[in-house]
This record gives structure tokens, sequence and C-alpha cells, in this order.
């Protein structure tokens, strides 16, 4: 159950976010946009490492997002478990003016509740809003499905840096939500172990000490 490293320890929050979604949507554009605002009218072959920090400070509290962009494996089906183990959050992005791509989606977040049931807090990006003419996805379809499946959807461009921040805060927020209730449910778990412990002790000299004459279940007797 609470297998993911979100842990609040005094000194701050660590979460790990991978992006999901076929290859072309924008997952790097949206990272890279985040991360160190700036987009590339190209596509960003990520072969190399596609790792990024992100440090935030909210309300006073630090928080450090570790987050994970595929280096492109989509394409060849190849994401796998080892990818999104472990992680405190997923946005899963798709392009509005490619249906294929939503349906992509829809697999996705079948896999991930699946595999960390509730464990994990999920976005549905549906990126490319800047191209809202070639719109392939209705807003009310996408907006449904994310409701009927916990997510929280959100409309963004990469390109003209749209909702981005927006999406990273919400999903941040509902992250540290989420770890301060694991670490309450913990915590409560651990004081009930302990109170056990000391409660163990049976007063045996409460029994009565001469065995009953006329037990009434052991049959009794003539
Ligand atoms: P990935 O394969 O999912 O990582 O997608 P990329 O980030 O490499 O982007 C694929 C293509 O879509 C590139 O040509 C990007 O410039 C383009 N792209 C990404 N985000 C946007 C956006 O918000 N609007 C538009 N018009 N193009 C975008
Ligand atoms: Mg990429």
């Amino acid at each position: 159950m609470a297998s993911n490293t979100s842990t609040n320890n005094g000194g701050g929050y660590n979460f790990k976010v991978v992006l999901l979604g076929e290859g072309c949507v924008g997952k790097t554009s949206v990272v890279l946009r985040y991360v160190e605002d700036k987009f590339n009218d190209k596509h960003i072959s990520t072969l190399q490492a596609s790792f990024f920090n992100k440090k935030l400070n909210i309300n006073g509290k630090r928080i450090n997002l570790a987050i994970w962009d595929t280096a492109g494996q989509e394409k060849f089906h190849a994401l796998g478990p080892i990818y999104y183990r472990m992680s405190n959050g997923a946005i899963l992005v798709y392009d509005i003016t490619d249906e294929e791509t939503f349906k992509k989606v829809k697999n996705w977040v079948k896999e991930l509740r699946k595999m960390l049931g509730s464990d994990i807090r999920l976005v549905i990006a549906g990126n490319k809003v800047d191209l809202e003419k070639e719109r392939n996805v209705t807003v009310e379809e996408a907006e449904e499905y994310a409701k009927q499946v916990g997510a929280v959807h959100f409309h963004t461009s990469a390109k003209q840096n749209f909702n981005i921040e927006e999406m990273f805060l919400d999903l941040t927020q509902r992250m540290m939500q989420h770890a301060d209730i694991v670490e309450q449910k913990s915590t409560l778990m651990r004081n009930n172990s302990t109170r056990r412990n000391v409660v163990v002790v049976e007063d045996e000299s409460a029994e009565p000490a001469q065995p009953s004459k006329s037990g009434c279940c052991s049959g009794g007797g003539s």
C-alpha cells in the first residue's frame, strides 16, 4: 500500500512523477517548458538521460520533484513497470488533435491502476491546445473520462506555455495531501500497536479457581 517514497521526513517531500503517452504528443516539450522554460519546434529525441529535478516551495514546505521523461521507448511499446514503479504521480499526455493518443491514455490509466492502485495521483493532459482548430478529442469526453478515473484534466500548450505550471502545481499539492494522509495513518497504526502490547496482560486470577461441577456445555450428565 504505502510503497511510495513520498515521505515528508520533516525535511520536505520527495516525489517521483512520470510522463506517459504516445510518441510525439509533447511529453518532452512539457517537461522542458516546466523545468527550463524552453520550447523546440522539432521532436526532441530523448535518447540521453531523461530525468529532471525541480525544487518547489509551497507554503514554506520544500518539495523535490524527480520528473521522469521517457527516452522514446513508447514508440516500441517497451515502457514497462520499471519506469513507473514507485511513482507518486503520473502525467498522461495526449495530443488534442489525435484521437488515437487519447485512447492510449486510457490504456495507461488501466495499467497504472492495476499495478499501483490508488497510491498514485493522476493528471491527464490534453496538450497542443494552441491547435484548437484541429481538435479531435472533445473537451466533454476528456473531462468526463478524467473524472471517472479519479484524475484531474488539464488543457496545456508547451508551445505557448499555457497551464503547464498550474498542472504541476495541482499535481504536487495532491501528492502532498496524499503523503500527509499516508503519514497520519501509519502514525495511528504505530500508536495502536504500542497500545495493544501494553494491554495484552490478562488477569488470570479473575477466572474461577475451582472447576465447575455442572458445566453447562460439557454435557452435564446423569
Ligand atoms: P514526445 O515524443 O511526447 O516527447 O513529444 P515531443 O516533446 O518531442 O514533441 C513532439 C512534437 O510536438 C515536436 O515537434 C514539438 O515541437 C511539438 N509540440 C509539443 N508540444 C506542443 C504544443 O503544445 N503545441 C504544438 N503546436 N506543438 C507541440
Ligand atoms: Mg520525448
